[in-house]
């Protein structure tokens, strides 16, 4: 453990502060470090290994890929790839389907989607999109400006131009910043990296409103809310809208990496060939796991995210001190009275609990398999480190 910190510090560039935890192996919602020392994992890396570490038949799935094709890039056909397509379109009811590898990824093929459309549509004015203050929508120069942070703005000018920043749920806003030349609304419906702030229903129906009267898209980045995490598989289903572009990464692999953007009828056809591609996007092996992803979240497996999430809320208000709890199904954010959100994480990791921070808040992003058992163990060891 100690060479790896060494070689980290030295040979990897310094853009992360990790957490003092090697981890070596895991299995279901347990971690373990390389002396053998468990930690119970609300994490799931960051929402990413929704079923778990090492879903057998995720693990099988994969093994088997990777020994019969593993990569062919876009140029050829591939099976599990039209799988995929196949079974997030009948899903979700959108027409088509892009491969990515991130969710910036996902969120970039989104924003030149909305960009093409509105040129496309109106002689070359049409092309702000319009998003919110304190989302996070990724980290490549296009998704930072769609960021609408300052903190992830300083130092890297100039930005990709025409976006602009409205505060979330103020409507009055939003009609004012939406003119002639928006071609796009985008936004999270839970803002994670935000600190897990659930967006009003009436803000995000009329932003739809809006969208419908005046012929522009309603981009949602469902890239940590989507594939089950807020207890149905898409979280814009418990909004009662339809999005016009979905964007999502995360949870759909099952630990490797994939992202995409599903288009609705209206945006089926806005981007054509030569207009956008990615050598690895919708790879074989990935796209295997992304398959037995897609074959276990059904409705009941849906229904238990939903009631884990409650019972975790439940138990995690009995707990004094815990307070302002916020999310869905099992994306939850919570404080601490009096403390430190970033040194509650940090005590709990101490002594076998794995969490994240989001802004000020506390937040969980369990692996959506996670058991009874697993949970109370680690709601044991929050219990202790804030007793
Ligand atoms: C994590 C995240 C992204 C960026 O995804 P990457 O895979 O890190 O590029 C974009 N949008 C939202 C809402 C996210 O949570």
């Amino acid at each position: 453990m100690n060479d790896i910190k060494k070689i980290d510090a030295e040979k990897i560039a310094h853009t992360y502060g990790r957490f003092d935890l090697a981890l070596k192996e895991g299995q279901g919602a347990i971690a373990k470090d390389f002396d053998g020392r468990e930690y119970v994992d609300f994490t799931s890396g960051i929402g990413v290994t929704s079923l778990g570490y090492c879903d057998p038949d995720w693990v099988e799935a994969v093994s088997k890929q990777a020994a019969r094709l593993q990569h062919t890039s876009n140029l050829f056909y591939t099976e599990p790839q039209v799988r995929l397509a196949e079974a997030l379109t009948a899903r979700t009811g959108m027409a088509r389907v892009f491969f990515a590898n991130s969710g910036a990824e996902a969120n970039e093929c989104a924003i030149k989607t909305a960009r093409k459309y509105g040129n496309t549509r109106s002689g070359n004015i049409e092309h702000e999109i319009v998003t919110l203050e304190n989302a996070f929508h990724g980290r490549t120069m296009a998704t930072i400006t769609a960021t609408g942070q300052k903190v992830f703005h300083k130092d890297f000018y100039p930005f990709v131009e025409g976006f602009s920043y409205c505060k979330a749920n103020d409507k009055d806003m939003l009609h004012a910043l939406v003119t002639d030349k928006t071609c796009a609304i985008m936004m999270e419906l839970v803002q994670g990296e935000g600190g897990v702030l659930v967006i009003d229903q009436d803000f995000v129906k009329e932003a739809e409103t809006i969208c419908r009267e005046k012929d522009i898209l309603l981009i949602i980045d469902e890239v940590q809310t989507g594939i089950g995490r807020t207890g149905t598989f898409f979280a814009y289903e418990q909004y009662g809208i339809h999005p016009d572009l979905v964007t999502f990464a995360k949870g759909i692999g099952g630990g490797l990496p994939l992202g995409g953007v599903l288009f609705n009828e209206r945006t089926k056809d806005v981007l054509t060939y030569g207009d956008h591609g990615t050598t690895f996007g919708g790879n074989p092996v990935v796209c295997a796991g992304a398959n037995v992803v897609m074959n276990k979240l059904d409705e009941s497996f849906l229904q238990q995210v939903s009631s884990k999430g409650a019972y975790l809320r439940e138990q995690l208000a009995a707990i004094p001190g815990v307070e302002d709890i916020s999310g869905l199904g099992l994306m939850i954010g919570f404080r601490v009275a009096g403390r430190a959100s970033a040194d509650v994480v940090k005590d709990c990791m101490k002594k076998g609990l794995m969490m994240l921070t989001a802004k000020d808040k506390v937040r969980l992003l369990p692996p959506l398999t996670i058991t009874k058992e697993e949970m109370d163990r680690g709601l044991a060891v929050l219990r202790s480190a804030l007793g």
